[in-house]
């Protein structure tokens, strides 16, 4: 039973207090079936399409944009496609064109000053036209060669039209297939939420203290909620949008902020204090360069968590190339340094397998044990590795995914570090934690910058660890956007480069849906290379191979034998071929922004000039474009994460779509409302600070509503 249906059997059953009990706030508690203008069959789709149960939960169901209709346009003030105009005129004349399904009604209408075309493809037998008529048309232009018209614009007798149809802000309701199938269209839910407005005059429950709301100039909630419906004026509406915004925000950090704090108390980690023998003798003797300003300070960010007392749980950040593997290493060496084991995990077996390379060939010289353990790893191999890991004697294990698996148990796991967080599942990860009673400290490395904004919602006890700075000497990477079209001047381009010594990535996008077709694409680019270079060597790689023909084809490039390596995103992350200095993407319009930055910071590892070359058919959608231009315009990881976040929107993230977080603010935008989210932080530490536990009766409606607002919040350590 519902408390709706508790509460309409209290009604029934006590029926002279029923408009007692009705009255007030309460009223928006009813169930939808019961809202004006709604009944039992629309709220059935209501509830599946919105998913909204009661009036109040309709209420949050917000515009997704205004139409002002109290301006009237002339035909020669039209400047775009995307804005709904309405114009005063009349039509002066009109034909009907072809025959049976592709007739078309074509009419000329004329503003006094100017004409512009009117076409109808549909419902032309609906259509009265009649020329000499005032008439208001309302619709959206688009544009045909170099003019524009009106296809289906709303035509509407000036003596039909009353003075509400024109006056203020005309919100506009996202509405679904079935919902419009339904007669739920746009203006459907507005008549619905004119329904709802008497009830929300008579003042909603506030969720935010009069402090706050004085402090930061909000509205009510019973103001906002009038206003985001129905605008006075375009001020209103900002300010209505704000206040329902910095809400939604607010709590969300309360929630976050408020657990972080608690497990800061709770949750004690293994103590790192020793800075001792192998940390020292690899910092003297065996470390190969200098470290960087930012290198050393990340180390010192972690070293200070790891010593804390306290669990760690950091997301170390640093572009492609900055360096991450040593800081990983010189950290595992501080904990092992205190008697614990570390342990690294990869995502793919070709990266598990060069970390183990690259971090044997810097420990040479020390007597550190690294071990191995991948799906590859032998039964002979794992005989030997597991009883030594369990009983202590393996120092640093690197792996894939291998190694959480049950049968691996380490003697004392003191830190766990994850590489490239993005490409690992949830449930994989929280199995590592199930390895030890008390949790190791976790650190989690990531070339896809998390934007500020995300990193403080959903990642709420998440400390992070920026490297902003990249080793010396590299030289920027120049970045270009052709069409794919250009074969010749691309494969000159190859052979140049080739001829001078360097290596060449030539990626091909691999998407699951589309594994064959995608695989075809591969092999034919493949054939094709193999006959324009009959010279050189080229290796091929992608998915779909076995594990040892796809780490031999990668040996062969990586050790420079085969000159071009042909691949899906399967190398997109971490592989180091310092050599190589082009990396070319076919296809690039369907890799996102930060793959597109991963894949090319496969080059420019090396002290040569290196260039990336993106691929795009000559056509193609404004939002390719907008990629292009971004790719080609900067080599900044956070930029790109920031305009990836604006593009795409947040809920559509690697990290947060495979962990399988959404990001569902109903009204806030991450990508746009960074600002208003500090505001929001800032608020909820304040209240936070005087009250840690929100216990008194002051912030009893801070306690009432979190569970309410209570969206995507996700502790980080459960998805860790
Ligand atoms: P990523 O952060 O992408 O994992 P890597 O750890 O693979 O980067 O480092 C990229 C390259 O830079 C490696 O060849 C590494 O040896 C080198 N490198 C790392 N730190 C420094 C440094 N302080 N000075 C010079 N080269 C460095
Ligand atoms: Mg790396």
């Amino acid at each position: 039973m519902s408390p709706c249906d508790i509460e309409r059997n209290i009604v029934s059953a006590f029926p002279t207090r029923n408009i007692l009990f009705l009255w007030g706030p309460r009223m928006l508690d009813k169930e939808i079936t019961y809202c004006k203008n709604v009944g039992s069959r629309r709220a059935d789709i209501l509830r599946k399409e919105l998913g909204v149960d009661t009036a109040a939960e309709l209420l949050e169901v917000y515009p997704y944009k205004y139409i002002d209709r109290s301006r009237f346009y002339y035909i020669h003030e039209i400047e775009d496609e995307d804005t709904y105009v309405q114009i005063k005129g009349e039509i002066l004349e009109y034909h009907a064109m072809g025959i049976g399904k592709a007739q078309r009604m074509s009419a000329m209408f004329s503003d006094g000053q100017s004409q512009i075309e009117l076409v109808w493809f549909k419902g032309i037998q609906y259509l009265k036209l009649q020329t000499g008529v005032p008439y208001l048309l309302f619709g959206k232009p688009s544009r045909f060669n170099r003019t524009y018209n009106f296809v289906h614009p709303e035509l509407t007798p000036m003596d039909k039209v009353t003075p509400q149809m024109v006056s203020g802000l005309e919100p506009y309701y996202n509405t679904t297939e079935r919902m419009k199938n339904a007669g739920l269209n746009s203006k459907a839910l507005r008549v619905i939420m004119a329904g709802l407005m008497p009830d929300v005059e008579r003042g909603l429950p506030e969720t935010l203290q009069a402090d706050i709301l004085q402090r930061y100039h909000l509205m009510s909630r019973t103001e906002a909620m009038q206003q985001i419906h129905f605008p006075r004026d375009t001020r209103s509406m900002q300010k209505a949008r704000e206040r329902l915004k910095f809400e939604e925000l607010f709590y969300n950090q309360l929630s976050i902020l408020g657990r972080a704090s608690a497990r800061r108390q709770k949750t004690d980690g293994f103590v790192m204090s020793v800075v001792g023998r192998h940390f020292n003798y690899f910092y003297k003797n065996l470390l190969p360069f200098p470290l960087t300003n930012a290198q050393k300070r990340v180390i010192k960010e972690i070293h200070a968590d790891m010593k804390s007392g306290k669990q760690m749980n950091r997301l170390l950040q640093g572009d492609v190339g900055s360096g991450k593997t040593l800081v990983a290493l010189m950290v595992a060496l501080l904990v092992i340094d205190n008697g614990y084991q570390a342990c690294i995990m990869a995502p793919t077996e070709i990266l598990a397998n060069q970390h183990l390379a690259t971090l044997q060939k810097f420990l040479k010289g020390s007597d550190v044990r690294v071990e191995l353990l991948t799906g590859s790893t032998t039964k002979k191999q794992r005989a030997e590795l597991l009883p030594a890991l369990e009983r202590g004697e393996i120092d640093l294990l690197i792996g894939t995914h291998a190694l959480i698996e049950d049968t691996v148990q380490f003697a004392n796991v003191g830190l766990v570090i994850v590489d490239e967080q993005h490409r690992f599942g949830v449930a994989q990860r929280a199995k590592l934690w199930s390895k030890n009673i008390r949790p190791p400290h976790v650190l989690v490395m990531t070339a896809t910058p998390i934007p500020r904004t995300l990193a403080m919602t959903v990642y709420g006890d998440l400390q992070v660890s920026v490297i902003d700075e990249l080793p010396p000497g590299r030289k920027p990477i120049q970045t270009y956007h052709y069409s794919n079209l250009r074969r010749k001047s691309i494969n000159e381009f190859i052979t140049k480069q080739v001829d001078m010594g360097r290596q060449v990535y030539v990626v091909y996008p691999l998407i699951q849906e589309n594994e064959e077709l995608d695989l075809a694409d591969l092999e034919n680019g493949y054939n094709t290379l193999v006959q324009t270079f009959p010279n050189y060597r080229i290796s091929m790689v992608h998915g779909k191979m076995k594990a040892a023909d796809k780490e031999a084809h990668m040996q062969r490039f990586v050790s420079g034998e085969t000159q071009i390596l042909v691949a899906t995103t399967v190398i997109e992350v971490g592989v180091n071929v310092p050599n190589a200095s082009v990396m070319i993407v076919e296809d690039a319009q369907r890799f996102g922004l930060s793959q597109l930055h991963q894949l090319r910071g496969r080059v420019g590892r090396g002290a040569d000039q290196s260039y990336c070359v993106l691929l795009t058919p000559p056509q193609m959608s404004a939002d390719t474009r907008k990629r292009m231009e971004i790719m080609t315009a900067t080599n900044d990881g956070f930029r790109i994460a920031e305009a990836d976040l604006e593009l795409r929107g947040p809920g559509d993230l690697d990290g947060t779509m495979q962990s399988g977080m959404a990001l569902d603010f109903k009204i806030a935008n991450l990508a746009t409302d960074g600002q208003l989210l500090q505001i929001a932080r800032e608020a909820a530490n304040s209240v936070l600070d005087d009250d840690p536990e929100l216990s008194t009766a002051y912030t009893q409606v801070y306690r009432d509503n979190l569970a309410k607002f209570k969206s995507a919040v996700v502790e980080y350590r459960e998805i860790s």
